[in-house]
């Protein structure tokens, strides 16, 4: 028992022990009876007998001088109050009693003041214990309130929430279906309309015999008529197109001047003989090139004028064109009616239009604003207004000189071939469509060589050859199938796999002229993926030999390019790099900064010092901070210097695929031989 624990059994124990001699004075008395009786050697026992109760202790005592006494019990003053103790007594040799004895537990007075003061205590604890209980249901009731307002609002939010999107779901539809049935309507308006325009200009011209002068003013008038509804069907037309997402962008080169004089040949007619309203292009900048869709900056600037001239009486119409940085500013003013600007958001609205005295006596369908923006916004520009009632106003078309994408789409065209990877030449005038097929197939290994016109498909053809040509065209045009079947029907490009992806379902007839595949638009990615994998004549990949100490590393490398079309070697020290390079001539060498026992300049010198291995392109991989003077000296000799912590797949993919470009092998010659990898 440790001295602690003998401590606390020493306190809690109600045994005791001591020894008196005959006359009842003790002799000796062991530490219990000492602290809870007071016993102390030459103490008399009688000192503690409780008073009146001295008797029975005396009884006791004169027993226990005689004979050992088991189990008697005298009231004694334990702790100076009132307590039974129950005594054995044995008789010594030597004439002294030994007095064993144990505290009975307490009487029961002091029991039941224990229990009375436990009770209080209990009553208090009870009376706390229900004054928390009570505030505490004041919390819950508090919380569960706030809960259920929680709930009734979060109720209210779900609901807002489901009828929202039920709302946006309704609107999407509307919207789609008010853009479907726009576009067939006009579509199908367009033909008899054709029929009405055409027939009244036979008449007009006295083809069918002379007509009188009130019959050709009615034929005028028909005629007209349909001319507006011609002109409200094409933009309703144009604008479903763009709203839809369909708007297609056909960038071209052309000179600002040869703009301008179009448009001012196509204008001129409008303004009324006469009059006194002029309408001046001022000369553009000199040599000013633009490359965006011609066809619709002409457009939404041909309505502009049309507007300035319908609401100006007098004065001028100014068209004026100026390179502001990337952009082309183009500003249309007038010395016209004006516009006040609480309407300057309404007239960009479809069917928009001012109301008044002045605007009545003009027609119009309210829908070439809106229909201008959206084009200006497709060209990645903008409309805005700015204008005085009774001033004039000035319309500025911003738009890049440049369209962003022109510049994507001919670095596609024109970036050099990959050796390692399988050309693909995909036919497709929608961008978005062909930067997917850029994304998706390039990382598997095939090279998307971009055409969005027949023609330009043709003279790509010329320099080079497809391992397939995906031709993702709407099948309408006759050019497009006169192309596929000059492709089939040409010695030379007869093999090349064609897969039509379309949106028209003519697949006999894309079958009858050689057609390989016929897919209903959109394409599934990995149906494609597979059949181009399937139609690509297989080759050796490239090899990239991997030297590097860490085996970590080369299994990250590994990893990264598990799918690309190169095949790795590894090797896990200079000599051993050096030797595998020699061996095997891999076409692009990984090679890492710091090797066990030397440094990537030394593995470099040997390299270079071999006929063999001196023209291998090598990319430093590492993860140090390289000094100046190390970066220096190994951009001297390497072609790139990767960092391993921001190393992507993507990142190793192009920079391999670049230093293969290095090697010569990447220019477009069209020699077929490229290689496509293993998947
Ligand atoms: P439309 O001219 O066919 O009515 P637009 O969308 O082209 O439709 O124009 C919308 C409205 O904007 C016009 O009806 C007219 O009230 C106002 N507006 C457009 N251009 C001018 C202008 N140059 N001067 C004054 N008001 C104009």
């Amino acid at each position: 028992m440790t001295s602690e624990v003998s401590h606390r059994w020493l306190n809690q124990s109600r045994e005791l022990e001591f020894t008196c001699d005959l006359e009842g004075r003790v002799t000796w008395a062991d530490p219990r009876a000492a602290r809870i009786l007071g016993l102390r050697p030459e103490r008399a026992l009688r000192a503690v007998s409780v008073a009146g109760t001295e008797s029975k202790l005396e009884a006791l005592l004169a027993r226990a001088c005689h004979e050992d006494v088991s189990r008697w019990e005298v009231p004694l003053l334990a702790f100076a109050s009132p307590s039974t103790v129950c005594f054995s007594t044995h008789l010594e040799q030597d004439g002294h009693v030994h007095f064993f004895g144990s505290v009975l537990p307490d009487s029961l007075g002091s029991t039941l003041r224990q229990l009375n003061e436990a009770m209080a205590d209990v009553v208090a604890l009870n009376r706390e214990i229900s004054r928390q209980k009570k505030e505490l249901s004041a919390k819950n009731a508090e919380l569960t309130n706030a809960y259920q307002e929680l709930e009734e609002s979060n109720k209210g939010v779900l609901n807002l929430h489901a009828e929202l999107a039920d709302r946006a779901d309704s609107l999407r539809r509307a919207a789609d279906v008010k853009g479907r049935v726009v576009a067939n309507v006009s579509h199908e308006f367009r033909t008899p309309l054709h029929t009405i325009l055409g027939l009244s200009k036979l008449l007009l011209e006295g083809g069918d015999g002379p007509l009188s002068e009130e019959q050709q003013k009615q034929l005028r008038f028909i005629r007209s008529s349909a001319e507006e509804l011609y002109a409200l069907v094409n933009d309703m037309l144009d604008l479903s197109k763009v709203e839809a997402g369909k708007g297609v962008l056909r960038p071209q080169r052309f000179r600002a001047e040869e703009l301008f004089s179009a448009l001012r040949g196509m204008l001129r007619p409008l303004v009324p003989a006469g009059s006194a309203l002029e309408l001046i292009f001022e000369p553009p900048p000199v040599d000013l090139t633009l490359d965006t869709d011609q066809g619709k900056i002409s457009q939404i600037l041909r309505n502009l004028v049309s507007n300035a001239l319908k609401f100006t009486e007098r004065g001028e119409v100014r068209v004026a064109l100026e390179q502001v940085g990337e952009m082309a500013v183009f500003r249309v003013r007038d010395t016209g009616i004006g516009i006040a600007s609480e309407h300057f958001e309404r007239i960009f609205e479809e069917f928009g239009q001012v109301e008044g005295p002045l605007q009545s006596k003009v027609k119009g369908t309210g829908l070439g604003l809106a229909l201008s923006r959206r084009l200006a916004e497709f060209l990645g520009g903008s409309l805005e207004v700015e204008s005085q009632l009774g001033q004039g106003s000035c319309f500025t078309l911003r738009v890049p000189a440049r369209h962003p994408e022109v510049n994507e789409l001919e670095r596609l065209q024109h970036q050099p071939l990959d050796p390692s990877r399988a050309p693909v030449l995909v036919v497709e005038d929608d961008r978005k469509t062909i930067f997917m097929y850029e994304k998706y197939l390039s990382m598997a290994g095939f090279q998307v060589v971009p055409a969005r016109s027949v023609d330009e498909a043709r003279s790509l053809l010329e320099r080079l050859r497809p391992q397939a040509v995906v031709l993702d065209i709407l099948l309408e045009g006759e050019s497009s199938w006169k192309f596929l079947a000059d492709l089939k029907s040409n010695a030379h490009t007869r093999d090349i796999p064609v897969l039509v992806v379309t949106i028209t379902g003519k697949e006999q007839k894309a079958r009858a002229l050689g057609a390989d595949e016929f897919w209903l638009k959109p394409v599934d990615r990995e149906r494609l993926l597979r059949k181009l994998r399937s139609l690509a004549r297989p080759g050796a990949p490239a090899r990239v030999l991997v030297i590097d100490d860490d085996a970590k590393a080369r299994y990250l490398l590994a990893k990264l390019l598990e799918q690309s079309p190169y095949q790795l070697l590894e090797a896990a020290t200079g000599p051993l790099g050096v030797a595998c390079a020699r061996e095997q001539l891999p076409s692009v060498i990984l090679l890492d900064f710091l090797l066990e026992d030397r440094t990537a300049f030394d593995v470099l010198d040997e390299l270079k010092a071999d006929p063999r291995t001196r023209a291998i392109p090598v990319i430093v991989v590492t993860s140090h901070v390289l000094d100046g003077e190390a970066r220096a000296r190994l951009a001297a000799q390497t072609e790139a210097i990767l960092s391993k912590d921001s190393l992507s797949r993507e990142l190793a993919i192009h920079r391999i695929r670049d230093a293969l470009a290095k090697t010569g092998l990447g220019a477009l010659n069209g020699n077929g031989g490229h290689r496509v990898g293993q998947h």
